[in-house]
């Protein structure tokens, strides 16, 4: 769906990113990937929900074989923070010992999930594990764990749309935009 779709046009306060320049970036970031890793074989891992949007696109933009994978994993915490605590609800259904691995995300805000989740899949003996994410909030910029390929720093807001949720919602939304204050609070 498109803004015009969204039922009350006062939910969402300012568009961030329209579908063509979410692309066009997925685009770069496929040929930087493509150079990095010529000759070699690579295992996309999709974590879901939110990065199903993210992938399909990026996925598309390779002139090149890729192989797709998917985890689910659901984090403790209380209320919106993530602590770091994760429990995975789907598991990889390929064996990635002496694989080259790119996790694909959405968004990385404090990077706890994600710390866990590169901690795990190099337990497994893969060759590579590296990470692509669309977005990536401030507070991410303190992780330990190393992001190679980033789409757009954004500010401390909440988003929403193309593969994003806020409480399920605006998942199919094609754009990404903020969410206004009134929705949530
Ligand atoms: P982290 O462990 O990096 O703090 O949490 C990352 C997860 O929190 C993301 O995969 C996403 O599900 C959720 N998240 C963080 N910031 C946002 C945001 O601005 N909008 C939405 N919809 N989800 C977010």
């Amino acid at each position: 769906m498109d803004l015009q779709h969204v039922e009350s046009d006062l939910d969402l306060d300012q568009t961030l990113f329209t579908e063509d320049q979410i692309i066009g970036r997925l685009q770069e970031i496929a040929r930087e990937v493509e150079a990095d890793y010529e000759g070699r074989d690579l295992l996309l891992v999709g974590v879901l929900k939110g990065a199903v949007m993210v992938m399909a696109d990026l996925a598309r933009s390779f002139d090149r074989h890729v192989e797709m994978d998917w985890m689910a994993v659901s984090s403790y915490g209380s209320g919106t923070t993530s602590s770091g605590v994760v429990r995975i609800l789907k598991d990889l259904d390929a064996d990635i010992s002496g694989r080259h691995v790119l996790i694909v995300e959405d968004i990385i805000d404090t990077g706890l999930t994600l710390s866990w989740l590169v901690t795990n899949l190099r337990s497994r003996g893969p060759a590579s594990v590296e990470i692509a994410t669309l977005l990536r909030k401030p507070d991410a910029l303190q992780m330990e764990v190393d992001v190679k390929y980033v789409g757009f720093d954004i500010p401390n807001a909440f988003v929403v749309g193309y593969g994003l949720d806020y409480a399920e919602r605006y998942r199919n939304l094609r754009s990404i935009g903020t969410l206004a204050p009134h929705v949530y609070s």
